[in-house]
């Protein structure tokens, strides 16, 4: 029986061995090596640390479960040893045998618990280690995604429309004269702003819509449509959230208004060309007098409010402005880290379990 126990034992432990090896490899050449974005130094530091935390324990861990099968051979050797002390007559077994079986099962039910508290530690530490990652992708401000999670997001959305002609637009919206609000009603006032702004935006936003706060009083937008009816649709919805209603600063309501420019990606050679494309069309809604918006489709800018329907041409993606269709394989797709991240606690815990039940006695 022991020998049974132990080979199945050492074989499960030999693969969560790997499988944490191979795990925390992926997470440390993810996270510690700075390509292909650079992760600020301070950041950096802080999922090294982490991630050295996890790695010490994951060693201790394994330099137990090694401790627990060494046990488990000599007392198999025991139990083989020549010798009526451990022998299975017909009376039954000795009472060495009974004793070296119920160590057995101590020592089992000592790997279980030892095994419950490693999957408790290591969830907590991979939790913390996800708060890391989303605090480094959030605006502290706002709470909404900042820049760097945006220029990800940004990527993985070009990359699918390359590869499955998945198409998005791309809206830059500006808050209107925002320095006179920091002149006139103050700094602390100006940040008021900023988050009443941020979470009417939010209020409008589906859940396939990607909102960030991509500078001081820019934000973006990417929404999973390219043709006009649906992102005029919402851009007229997010113009109208805004100046619908004054933002109230104590018992002072401030009037604010935004611009805004938008790209559908069917209409960009590259990625570079969608953002620049969509700044143009923002630069249009300022030049027009702010409070409005206007639509790029790579031939000129179009007045969002004054229009109800495009012509049919602007719908579909047109032959000289759809990028050529890239090499399938040449491009991945940029993955979100925190999801990764999720995945392998899964994956790991699962072995976690896996080993948990294949050794009860
Ligand atoms: P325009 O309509 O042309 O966009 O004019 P504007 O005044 O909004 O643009 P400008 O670029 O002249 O000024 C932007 C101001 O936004 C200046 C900067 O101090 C302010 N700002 C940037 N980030 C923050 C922030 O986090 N909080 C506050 N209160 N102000 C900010
Ligand atoms: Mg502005
Ligand atoms: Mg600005």
């Amino acid at each position: 029986m022991t020998f049974v126990l132990g080979d199945i034992f050492g074989v499960v432990t030999l693969a969560v061995g790997i499988a944490i090896g191979f795990w925390l490899g992926r997470l440390w050449a993810k996270f510690v090596q700075p390509e292909p974005k650079a992760v600020p130094e301070e950041e950096s530091t802080v999922y090294r640390e982490q991630l050295a935390g996890m790695i010490q324990f994951t060693s201790h861990f394994t330099g137990d479960l090694s401790k627990h099968i060494e046990l488990l051979e000599n007392l198999e050797q025991k139990l083989a040893e020549p010798g009526k002390d451990s022998e299975v007559t017909d009376d039954g077994p000795s009472a060495k045998a009974v004793e070296l079986i119920a160590q057995i099962t101590a020592a089992n039910q000592k790997l279980k618990q030892r095994l419950e508290s490693a999957e408790a530690t290591l969830k907590t530490q991979s939790q913390e280690l996800e708060e890391t990652l989303s605090e480094a992708r959030t605006d502290a401000l706002t709470q909404l995604f900042n820049r760097r999670a945006f220029d990800e997001e940004r990527e993985r959305r070009w990359a699918l429309w390359q590869r499955k002609q998945q198409p998005f637009s791309l809206l830059i919206l500006d808050i209107d004269h925002f320095k006179r609000v920091n002149d006139t009603y103050g700094h602390d006032a100006g940040d008021m702003v900023l988050r009443e702004v941020a979470e009417r935006l939010n209020s409008v936003m589906r859940k396939t819509d990607y909102l960030a706060r991509i500078g001081g009083e820019e934000l973006a937008i990417l929404m999973p449509e390219a043709d006009w009816n649906s992102v005029s649709t919402v851009a007229k919805k997010i113009l109208n959230v805004i100046r619908s209603l004054p933002v109230q600063y104590g018992k002072t309501s401030i009037d604010v208004t935004i611009s805004c420019g938008l790209m559908p990606v069917i209409h960009a050679e590259g990625m570079e060309a969608l953002t620049k494309g969509a700044d143009e069309a923002l630069y249009a809604a300022k030049g027009a007098g702010r409070n409005c918006g206007f639509l790029n489709n790579g031939e000129s800018l179009i007045p969002i409010e004054n229009q109800n329907s495009m012509p049919t041409q602007h719908q579909e993606p047109q032959a000289s402005h759809k990028p050529s269709a890239p090499d399938v394989d040449s491009e991945p797709i940029a993955r979100n880290p925190v999801s990764e991240l999720d995945s392998a606690a899964n994956e790991l815990k699962n072995r976690l379990f896996q080993i948990n039940q294949s050794t009860l006695p």
